[in-house]
């Protein structure tokens, strides 16, 4: 195991399972599957910058807390660091770590010009006022005025954060520097230079996925039974677009539980509901609640967890019964599951490829950005369908041809590329 010595690290509980250790796990096979040499693997092992910054913030009763606020600029060997800024209770900097890591193989496997980043803010945003939330985004955009910047780091939405954020975190960033720089945020609102088809972008991309995969085995979206862990930005959309293409979505869940029904699920009344009922799914006329437990063994053909890390574990992997998994959410599967699943054979697409619509389509949105040009949302799709698919294919062919299973097949392409490229650009001085 690659020592994270730079790293500050959170303590450990013995149940705990590190998603730093798990992304340098697969990071360590990679390069071993690519006789990697060992400097190289310790550059790419460590993030290159780590930044915590402290937030005082003013809440409506006027009371004062201080929140820390990450940013974690894994490398940018490929271009300028890129990732999400995650709002949710669960973050440490640990996971931040991982999750900036995880990026730089993503943008390498799908060939964009960015490094990998990731922030976060350990806060259920559902407990603050819109008015806090606003104050907590503008001073930690504040504080990391000299770390993003449009050719530098470019921040994105991630978990608890959506467009609302990305246009404060822009004005922030302008009003700081002068004048407007729409750049340094992608997943914007269309106003102020998003793109369209950013919204679905990530969900799409899943889709695009789980239709090829299933191509791959004959079969088509028509009536495949899908179970959603997550009915958020990216499995709201993706459980949308399954709907849409002739899936069968028969259950989903949010934080408070999930409903199911095994003929399908009316997607496009469930979201009206949910958006009504703030989230919450259950009493859906028609349906069963569930657990989010039960939801993750529901007998289906493809399982998308669209939520947290750690889903699938040692613990429920044997009762997991879909044939293909498509990891909507970054690290959804636990090492020891994932090794489980491989040896049943079950087809795991992988987070790098399986959520990675969102950043390309963050990476459109900075090119019509940079050049001054909005495309219509037929060609924003086109450019993503197209990209995915060319990725999709690369990582099928990588695991013919060296035999390993598409969570392999897939690091070794990303980690290779960033490998190479380290290798041509040298190492400075
Ligand atoms: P979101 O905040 O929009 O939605 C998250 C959803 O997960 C909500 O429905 C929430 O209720 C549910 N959820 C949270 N905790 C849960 C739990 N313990 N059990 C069941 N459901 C739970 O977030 P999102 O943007 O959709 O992100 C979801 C995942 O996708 C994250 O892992 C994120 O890193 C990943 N991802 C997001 C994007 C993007 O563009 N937003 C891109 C790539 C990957």
């Amino acid at each position: 195991m690659i020592a994270t010595h730079t790293m500050p690290l959170e303590a450990a509980t013995p149940a705990y399972i590190c998603p730093f250790d798990q992304a340098c796990s697969y990071l360590e096979a990679a390069a071993k599957e690519l006789r990697l040499d060992q400097g190289v693997l310790e550059i790419l092992s460590h993030p290159r910058k780590v930044v915590t910054v402290a937030i005082p913030v003013k809440l409506d009763n006027g009371e004062i807390r201080v929140l820390a606020g990450h940013r974690v600029q894994h490398s940018d060997i490929l271009g300028p660091y890129k990732g999400g800024i995650r709002y949710h209770p669960a973050v440490t900097l640990r996971e931040v770590s991982a999750l900036a890591m995880l990026m730089t193989w993503k943008c390498a496997l799908l060939g964009i010009p960015y490094g990998g980043a990731k922030g976060g803010i350990a806060i259920d945003p559902q407990h603050y006022s819109v008015g806090e939330l606003e104050r907590i985004t503008r001073r930690y955009t504040s504080e990391l005025i000299k770390d993003i910047g449009p050719s530098l780091d470019i921040p994105a939405p991630d978990m608890g954060t959506s467009a609302r954020e990305m246009a404060w975190m822009m004005d922030t960033y302008s009003v700081n520097v002068g004048h407007a720089v729409p750049g340094v945020v992608t997943g914007k609102p269309l106003s102020v230079g998003g793109s369209l088809g950013r919204e679905k972008a990530t969900g799409r991309g899943t889709m695009i996925i789980v239709r090829e995969a299933l191509a791959d085995q004959g079969k088509t979206l028509e009536g495949i039974r899908v179970v959603i862990q997550g009915f958020g930005n990216v499995g709201g959309a993706a459980a949308e677009l399954l709907h849409q293409a002739g899936a069968k979505v028969i259950a989903v869940s949010t934080t408070t539980g999930g409903v199911y029904s095994p003929d399908g699920l009316d997607i496009p009344a469930l979201k009206a509901y949910a958006a009504k009922n703030h989230h919450n799914l259950i009493d859906f006329p028609h349906t069963r609640a569930i657990t989010n437990a039960e939801l993750l063994t529901l007998p289906c053909d493809v399982l998308i967890p669209a939520a947290l890390e750690n889903q699938i574990t040692e613990e429920n992997v044997h009762q997991v019964q879909a044939q293909i998994i498509a990891e909507a959410a970054n690290g959804p599967i636990t090492l020891e599951a994932n090794r489980v699943l491989e040896a049943r054979g079950v087809t795991v697409l992988p987070d790098i490829l399986a959520n990675a619509g969102g950043v390309v389509v963050s990476y459109l949105e900075w090119v019509q950005g940079l050049s001054y040009l909005f495309w219509d949302e037929e060609r924003v799709n086109r450019e993503l369908e197209s990209l995915m698919v060319q990725a999709y294919r690369q990582v099928i062919q990588q695991s013919k041809v060296r035999q390993v299973p598409l969570r392999l097949a897939a690091y070794t392409l990303g980690v290779g590329r960033v490998a190479q490229a380290l290798n041509d650009r040298g190492l400075y001085p």
